[in-house]
């Protein structure tokens, strides 16, 4: 088995290497191996000396909600050189460095891959002219070596997401959201340039996420006159009432001879042809910048923790691989098959075999840009054919990315002619006719609102309510129902179906998408607006955490999430938290005797601050007030103790990029099945959602079977697979486990993660 790893960051820095870093670092000395930080990236390494320190717990603490990377990146120009590289193999020789984990992109995957490859050559010359270093030759005749994918331009194989790319993605997406705002206010026209390098994903992505007019990627094969169609599209848009437009380009996007297209040359045309002011916004930077979002510190943490796993727990293999997210698992593939079908891509695009390229990209993301390709046209492709009206209603306690689910959901709809009704309050416009029209050119803005524009209620329909419903179906002409919500929305749907004997009208087919926080509902890994709840509830942490000053604190924070303990666990583990409480768990008095005791321990062992995160139902007499009086008897003034009950902030604010991707992914997906349930004159009632990084549906029946009923949470939670790495890589644990005692494996078959997009 290993026993020296060191840890690296190279290349572009991207949000949340800290956070992997620190899952590396944590996770190998909790596994019981020595850890040397590389600083300065590979220059860091052939320089050796200061650049390279053993990293003990406490030196990865506090770094998680850090933006950049504290190890530092430089881009090193002699690493590139065999005598460069032989010198960084020395100084790994040097410490009895066995395993190189480097975060980076392709070009220092590929210098890790060299390195790895190169190693028995150079250590045999090293040998020859020091001696001393035999014995460490034998010791070490390889080097493992470890990738993880850091860069925000999610741009390589083997991952469905890099380290960043979300957290790049939500600055993108918030300042498209800015800029709308004084857009409509000026009636004007943006080009917004995105980074990405050669992939469109950023600005694919953000297009899907905003509602934006128009967009120009690499991988798009455009035609001769591409400018044409553009400028016709806005021109039509803004005269059928769109009051400003957002053209999106992606840096790398090219023209139909592979030539670069400048964001300048975009504005040009446009103000040129639509006789407009319009305005470039190239925004640089700044997408790099920050703390990193919850998803990229979730993805880091796994990450980094599988690296680690696979290193020690397959002894017997060279690994030259990186671990990545596919399919919503971690998997892990060879560092070569990684570099060359990245590589290859680039090539296609610069050859301009641009069809060629998206189909490498994957089918997820073909989806998404036909999609995008149906959203952005200035007017549904059908007329309104007067067939019959769908109803779509949001229901249950409101949730973040309702309206954006709301938004794509009818607009798939009117596409292809059908008219859309919004139900106020859940069943209530329904019941009373109470309609909101929806139309074309309104919905696109409706992608950032938070909560629902239509109104959610937590209303309950008695017979009566029913045969109200079955009038308003008739009278309306009503062919479909869409009902996006929580679990009261699902059960007032089961109740809906047992009505269908008494009232024949309500044999209609019905599509749900799962919105709630709480996550907790069946047939789908996440729900939307639990990522934005889980980002309000991090960044609240991280705020907390900057309180930390003279005064030693424990702090407990009550998160929502019902009987779902998803939020607790995984903002315990994006924030660095130290505990949670789940209601799937409970609290006992044992344990709370031992989080007694290992928090004094904490403290005298010089922490300044603890969290404990808390579900807010997880025991019903353990209380968040009960635990803070406990520990505050307990402290012997040795240190103060807080509580923060977070309540609806939580649920608050525009929804993250993540959430409005989910809500656009699940909702076209159930539109689409929902028409062809329509022109079959089925009666289903499916529940959607997203399952190991795809869109499924199964019956609303089955789905509520899922369901454990005393407790409202489905029976069985992927997230709790994940819950021991918390425990594994809080600051509290400064120990090696004792033999027999669990550091938190995830599974052989590694479960879903929120990705998948
Ligand atoms: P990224 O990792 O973000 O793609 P770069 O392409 O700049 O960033 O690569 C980072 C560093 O990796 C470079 O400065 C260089 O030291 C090393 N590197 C990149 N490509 C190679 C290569 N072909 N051979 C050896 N080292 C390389």
């Amino acid at each position: 088995m290993i026993k020296t790893l060191a840890v690296m960051t190279s290349g572009g820095d991207s949000p949340g290497m800290n956070a992997a870093v620190r899952a590396v670092v944590r996770r190998a000395l909790s596994r019981g191996l020595r850890v040397y930080g590389i600083y300065c990236g590979y220059d860091g390494l052939l320089r050796g000396g200061d650049l390279i320190k053993a990293l003990n717990w406490q030196d990865v603490g506090n770094v998680l909600q850090r933006g950049g990377t504290f190890l530092g990146t430089a881009r090193s120009e002699q690493f590139r050189t065999l005598d460069g590289r032989r010198r960084a193999v020395e100084n790994l020789l040097d410490l009895g460095v066995e395993a190189l984990v480097v975060i980076g992109g392709d070009g220092s995957l590929t210098g890790a891959l060299l390195l790895s490859n190169e190693w028995p050559e150079h250590v045999e010359k090293i040998a020859s002219v020091r001696p001393d270093l035999r014995p460490m030759v034998e010791h070490v005749p390889m080097l493992q070596v470890m990738g993880l994918p850091g860069s925000i331009d999610n741009d390589l194989i083997g991952t469905d997401m890099a380290i960043g790319v979300d957290t790049a993605l939500n600055h993108i997406v918030r300042a498209i959201d800015d800029l709308s705002s004084t857009a409509a206010s000026h009636q004007r026209t943006f080009v917004i340039e995105t980074m990405g390098r050669n992939c469109g994903y950023l600005a694919l992505a953000a297009t899907l996420a905003t509602g934006a007019s128009w967009v120009l990627i690499p991988e798009c094969s455009l035609e001769l006159h591409w400018h044409q169609r553009m400028v016709e599209s806005l021109d039509k848009a803004r005269k059928t009432g769109r009051r400003h437009q957002m053209v999106v380009i992606a840096e790398g996007a090219r023209h139909p001879d592979g030539l670069r297209m400048e964001a300048g040359e975009v504005r040009k045309i446009l103000a040129e042809k639509l006789g407009l002011e319009v305005r470039l916004t190239v925004l640089g930077h700044v997408q790099r910048g920050g703390a990193p979002s919850a998803f990229d510190r979730i993805l880091a943490a796994r990450l980094g923790v599988a690296a680690v796993d696979l290193l020690v727990d397959e002894p017997g293999v060279v690994h030259r691989h990186m671990v990545g997210v596919k399919k919503n698992r971690v998997i892990s593939t060879p560092l070569n098959e990684v570099i060359e079908k990245s590589r290859e891509i680039q090539h296609l695009i610069d050859s301009g075999d641009f069809k060629k390229s998206l189909e490498l990209r994957g089918g997820a993301f073909r989806t998404m840009l036909d999609l995008v390709e149906a959203l952005t046209a200035a007017c549904p492709s059908q007329e309104s054919h007067g067939q019959g009206r769908v109803v779509i209603m949001t229901g249950g306690a409101d949730s973040p990315g309702m309206n954006a689910a709301l938004s794509i959901a009818a607009r798939r709809l009117l596409d292809r002619g059908v008219s859309v009704l919004g139900s106020r309050d859940e069943f209530h416009g329904l019941t009373h006719g109470d309609f909101v029209d929806l139309q074309w050119n309104d919905l696109a803005g409706w992608m950032g609102r938070p909560s629902s524009d239509i109104g959610t209620a937590r209303s309950s329909q008695v017979r009566e309510d029913f045969g109200r419903i079955a009038e308003n179906i008739a009278k309306f002409n009503i062919k479909g129902i869409i009902a996006i919500g929580g679990l009261d929305t699902y059960r007032h749907l089961e109740r809906f179906i047992d009505m269908r004997t008494d009232f024949p009208e309500l044999n209609i087919p019905v599509v749900l998408v799962p919105a709630s926080i709480d996550n907790n509902l069946p047939g789908s890994d996440l729900c939307v607006g639990s990522d934005t709840a889980l980002n309000n509830i991090v960044q609240a942490v991280d705020k907390i955490r900057d309180t930390a000053g003279a005064t030693r604190r424990a702090f407990i924070v009550e998160t929502m999430g019902k009987e779902c303990g998803f939020l607790a666990a995984m903002s315990a583990l994006a924030a660095g938290a130290d505990k949670a409480y789940l209601p799937e768990t409970g609290i006992s008095l044992a344990e709370l005797s031992r989080d007694v005791s290992d928090l004094k321990s904490s403290f005298e062992s010089g922490n300044r601050m603890v969290i404990y995160m808390r579900n807010e139902v997880a025991s019903g007499h353990y209380t968040t007030d009960f635990l803070r009086r406990l520990l505050e008897e307990e402290s012997k003034d040795e240190f103060e103790v807080r509580s923060v009950v977070l309540g609806h902030v939580q649920r608050g604010g525009a929804p993250t990029a993540f959430d409005r991707i989910l809500a656009g992914r699940i909702s076209a997906a159930a539109a689409g099945a929902l028409l062809d349930l329509m022109e079959s004159g089925a009666n289903d009632v499916l529940a959607f959602g997203l399952q190991e990084g795809a869109v499924a549906s199964c019956p609303l029946v089955d789905a509520l079977d899922q369901i454990d009923d005393p407790h409202g949470r489905p029976k069985v939670q992927w997230f709790m697979d994940l819950f021991p790495v918390v425990q594994s890589l809080s600051k509290i644990r400064s120990r090696s486990p004792g033999e027999g005692e669990s550091i938190g494996h995830e599974p052989a078959v590694l479960r879903p993660l929120p990705a998948g997009r």
